[in-house]
């Protein structure tokens, strides 16, 4: 049956990744995306590519340094980081299980002519991480890079696997069937497996005369992303915009109605947030799998790979996990760590 040797479902960053890889890498490839490139996540995240605090991430977000630092088409990944700012009231423990990011702890005056932005009374854990970039330049220049290499990219109309006789043989689009070699389902949260559910963030943009030098986060993140919902300051700046989130939260919000809780807490952390006018909104879904780490690969039917579950780090992990799935699919010989295979679940 004509058709093509691989469908990926979903044009966020990590599918457009997988879709230019795949295509580089000689396969004829269909990148199918149901509203927009970067309309999920990929779009309206915070923008920053930070290290992921957990061992098993570490050489996904090394080799998607690497990926950024060449990938061009309007993507520029910042040189150095700008740093990461863990601020609290009260003091926390030293997050030292990654030396190389030079954990130093800092308070009182020496905080506030570090970071002047930050409100007084205030404590941080300065890290050697962070560099931020607009929120869908990546997916963006993966999707041209996809282009180029001769991928089609459909963009408007859902698409849905199609599985006979336990196998994957193609995708729908609009009713009509595609035939493929086989299938990619990079959906993001709507990644139809069960071990995938949507963490929701709002995030506002502001636009401030003296923005933070530094990427800010309260500390905290760790419940959040561990099933607990509620809310966390955090602010990323990146070409004069700074975005000023966010919510963990398993139900869709309405995003509006969070502006001025978001800003309320973040005034506390950056007091010039309290006159800030709102200059954008943004609300997506992080996809966040059962146990916080990516699932890439084969899941159990034959030409059928994941490539989701990548929560709150998809910008910092998704071109590593999109090259793996791309390898594996090309016939390459990969290694796939037990704790990022999708066959885990
Ligand atoms: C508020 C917030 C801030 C974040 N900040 C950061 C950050 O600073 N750094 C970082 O590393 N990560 C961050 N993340 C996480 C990161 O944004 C996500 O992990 C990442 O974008 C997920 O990428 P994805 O390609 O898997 O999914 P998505 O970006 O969600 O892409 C999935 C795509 O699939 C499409 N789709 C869905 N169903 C279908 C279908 N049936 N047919 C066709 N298309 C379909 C959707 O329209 C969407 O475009 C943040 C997330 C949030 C919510």
């Amino acid at each position: 049956m004509p058709g093509v040797d691989v469908a990926v479902i979903g044009g966020g960053i990590v599918g457009c990744a997988t879709a230019a890889f795949l295509a580089e890498g000689g396969a004829s490839v269909l990148l199918a995306e149901r509203e927009a490139i970067a309309a999920g996540a990929s779009g309206r995240n915070s923008g920053v590519v930070q290290h992921p605090f957990d061992a098993a991430l570490v050489d996904l977000y090394e080799e998607s340094l690497e990926h950024y630092r060449t990938l061009g088409r309007g993507f520029t990944l910042p040189e150095d980081p700008v740093g990461l700012l863990l601020v609290s009231e009260e003091p926390t423990p030293a997050p030292d299980e990654f030396p190389e990011l030079k954990p130093a702890f800092v308070g009182g005056a020496e905080l506030r002519a570090l970071e002047p932005a930050l409100a007084e009374g205030l404590v941080a854990w300065r890290l050697e991480t962070g560099r931020p970039v607009p929120p869908a330049a990546a997916a963006k220049a993966f999707a041209l890079r996809a282009h180029e290499a001769g991928a089609t990219l459909q963009v408007g109309q859902a698409a849905h696997p199609v599985v006979e006789g336990g196998r994957a043989t193609g995708v729908t689009i609009d009713g009509a069937h595609h035939a493929a070699g086989a299938v990619v389902l990079a959906a993001g949260p709507w990644t139809p497996v069960e071990s995938i559910s949507p963490l929701w963030g709002v995030v506002v943009e502001v636009e401030l005369p003296h923005p933070p030098r530094h990427t800010i986060e309260e500390s905290g993140i760790d419940a959040l992303t561990e099933g607990a919902s509620g809310t966390l300051f955090s602010i990323v700046t990146a070409q004069g915009l700074s975005s000023v989130g966010s919510t963990f939260l398993t139900e869709k919000p309405d995003a509006q109605d969070w502006i001025p809780r978001i800003l309320e807490r973040a005034k506390r952390f950056v007091p010039a947030l309290g006159e800030a006018k709102p200059r954008g909104l943004r609300a997506c879904a992080r996809p966040l799998s059962h146990d916080g780490r990516p699932l890439l690969g084969p899941i159990g039917i034959e030409n059928l790979a994941i490539a989701s579950g990548h929560g709150p780090w998809g910008v910092s992990l998704g071109p590593a996990s999109a090259r793996l799935v791309a390898d594996g699919l090309l016939g390459l010989d990969v290694e796939l760590p037990p704790e990022l295979a999708a066959s885990r679940v």
